[in-house]
């Protein structure tokens, strides 16, 4: 195209889009809009979490008043997406709009029958939005004004958060009490410093006096403080009372449904139970095979017949070969290049030379979550790079840091870069960032994302890496079934009872975990649901969409396509990439 042809071209658009610019019942960009307008006055703190600019004053009061305007709302954003029709779309917008659908749905849904705000107090802890706008790169009077707006609306907020609170769980009011304690010291320290180098400020229009501020803070400040010691001393007493507290098991009914919300599977909670009941038979079976075959290479004897037991010695014995403490983050940076090096060689999934991923310690404020995790640039930032942040050892004792080495030993370590990195979380996310869009980058499918990440650990060994050493395969089985067996809990606690004596058993001596992890896990399916289930179920639909897609291009099948096919539609539910892919497949 011609420069002059160029800029008609731009012109037409522009005027076209200003024509349409107000029509979200015809025009499916400007609904995007639309609905992205309402979506963040109903969501402020989503708002200001993902970088919107212009939320970060708001502290909407939750009251049945205020659920009810917020259902009300969100029926009317479904009714106008209802006016269009996903099959008159383009591949990547009728997948925003499956997506816009179920965000919307399990929005009335969370707010009429699943009602956290109800029983979950620690929904009330607001000091991570306030952290967020003192971390934002915002002037120091631009700060002070967010944070003013939203300390004049605390009182309230607490004054009916306390009336919600009808029946809450005894887990999730110590979370909160545990939380919100801990996040006193922001309004004790941080706020006050805040606004006294506002203070210090010269020449700002409509500058909020010293006093205002002053009281601000002080009501903000009580109303916390009192809505903790409520929590502590009345809340917490009374769920010793059966009938005052409510079980922190969802329960079939709205499990179902929040799994249907959350994980948008052809695959029902049920189903996944019972493949991964099965799967695990199948890789005990495997790793018993591999322990008879292993075993005098580590231990001298032969050995007639392995048991889980005998599974659990060698895994241990094999762990020990793992990275000194202090050469732990430089063992990550030097292993990604290998597998870089791999996925070409074996020529897996096309990597874009020009998105590097930087290795770096992690930072101080981020530290104290995950060993390993990758930082990505928001959808409203760009161009910042992407991080894998891994943190160092130097917190740990000797017998701390020897306990966490052995788990990310030589084997496992490999394991976790392939699933962070390459080619799993961070080759997918440059893939999801090619075909831009805002819906996808917000409302992106976690069963999608981390089922690839999980499939692409089997995959690489299943092409070859690590030499096809059972030790790798052994190490590789224990993950897995950590992934499956996260699965088998979440359902089996919310929907089947499934006692905490049970869960320690399965996790330990099933899927051979340290009791320290099992614990862990333990507490984290008591105050979560669904989200265990991730890993496993797209891991699973993945490996099965693999397996079909072969079938049906016969000896047109090639890895690499696939992949890249895949993942071109950005992260979407794989039920949707696989409708997508058959319907282009067809065209
Ligand atoms: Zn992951």
């Amino acid at each position: 195209m011609s420069l002059q042809k160029h800029i008609l071209f731009i012109l037409l658009n522009l005027c076209f889009s200003m024509l349409y610019a107000q029509n979200p019942e015809t025009n499916f960009e400007d609904y995007k809009k639309y609905f992205f307008e309402k979506y963040w006055e109903l969501n402020p703190a989503s708002a200001t979490y993902q970088g919107v600019d212009g939320y970060a004053h708001l502290l909407p009061i939750i009251d049945p008043t205020t659920v009810q305007n917020s259902i009300d709302k969100y029926q009317s954003l479904h009714q106008l997406l209802k006016k269009h029709s996903p099959n008159t779309l383009k591949t990547s917008d009728r997948i925003d709009y499956f997506l816009l659908d179920n965000q919307i749905q399990s929005k009335i849904w969370h707010l009429k029958y699943y009602r956290a705000y109800e029983w979950n107090p620690s929904i009330y802890n607001i000091s991570g939005q306030f952290h967020k706008i003192l971390k934002d790169d915002l002037t120091t009077a631009e700060k002070t004004q967010a944070i003013y707006s939203k300390l004049l609306q605390v009182p309230a907020y607490y004054e009916a958060a306390k009336k919600n609170l009808q029946k809450p769980t005894v887990e999730h009011t110590d979370l909160a009490i545990q939380r919100l304690k801990g996040g006193l010291d922001f309004y004790e320290k941080d706020i006050p410093q805040l606004m006294e180098e506002y203070m210090d400020l010269k020449k700002i229009k409509g500058k909020i006096s010293k006093k205002k501020l002053r009281n601000a803070h002080e009501a903000a400040l009580l109303s916390v403080q009192s809505f903790v010691q409520w929590l502590e001393n009345d809340l917490r007493p009374s769920l010793d009372n059966p009938k005052k507290k409510r079980s922190f098991r969802l329960g079939k009914d709205l499990y179902s449904k929040k799994f249907a919300f959350d994980i948008q599977s052809d695959y029902s909670a049920q189903k996944v139970y019972e493949k991964g009941m099965r799967d695990k038979a199948l890789i005990h079976l495997e790793m018993k095979k591999i322990t008879q075959q292993l075993w005098g290479k580590y231990f001298g004897d032969s050995l007639e017949h392995a048991t889980l037991a005998h599974v659990k010695q060698l895994i241990d014995k094999i762990a020990e070969k793992h990275v000194k403490r202090d050469e732990f983050v430089d063992a990550i940076r030097q292993q990604i290049p290998e597998l870089e090096a791999f996925v070409k060689e074996k020529d897996l999934i096309y990597l874009d030379p020009k998105k590097p991923l930087e290795v770096r310690a992690t930072p101080a404020y981020m530290r104290g979550i995950a060993g390993a995790s990758i930082s990505a640039p928001g959808p409203f930032e760009k161009d910042r790079p992407t991080y894998y942040n891994v943190t160092p050892l130097d917190h740990y004792t000797e017998e701390e840091a020897e306990s966490y080495l052995k788990e990310y030993n030589h084997y496992i370590l490999q394991i976790l870069n392939i699933h962070e990195a390459v080619p799993g979380h961070y080759t997918q996310l440059v893939y999801a960032n090619k075909a831009p869009s805002l819906v996808k980058s917000i409302f992106g499918n976690g069963t999608m994302i981390e089922g690839w990440a999980c499939y692409v650990e089997r995959m690489m060994l299943e092409e070859g890496y690590g030499n096809h050493e059972p030790e790798m395969w052994l190490m590789y089985y224990k993950w897995n079934l950590r992934e499956i067996c996260n699965a088998l809990i979440d359902i089996g606690v919310h929907t089947q009872k499934m006692t905490k004596k049970e869960v320690m058993n399965l996790l330990v001596k099933e899927a051979f975990q340290e009791s320290t992890e099992a614990e862990g896990k333990w507490r984290r399916v008591t105050l979560t649901q669904v989200q265990l289930c991730s890993y496993y179920t797209g891991l699973t639909e993945i490996y099965e969409l693999r397996e079909a897609w072969k079938k049906v291009k016969k000896d047109k099948y090639d890895l690499k396509l696939f992949h890249t096919q895949f993942l071109g539609y950005g992260s979407a539910p794989v039920k949707h990439i696989k409708t997508m892919m058959y319907q282009d497949y067809l065209d």
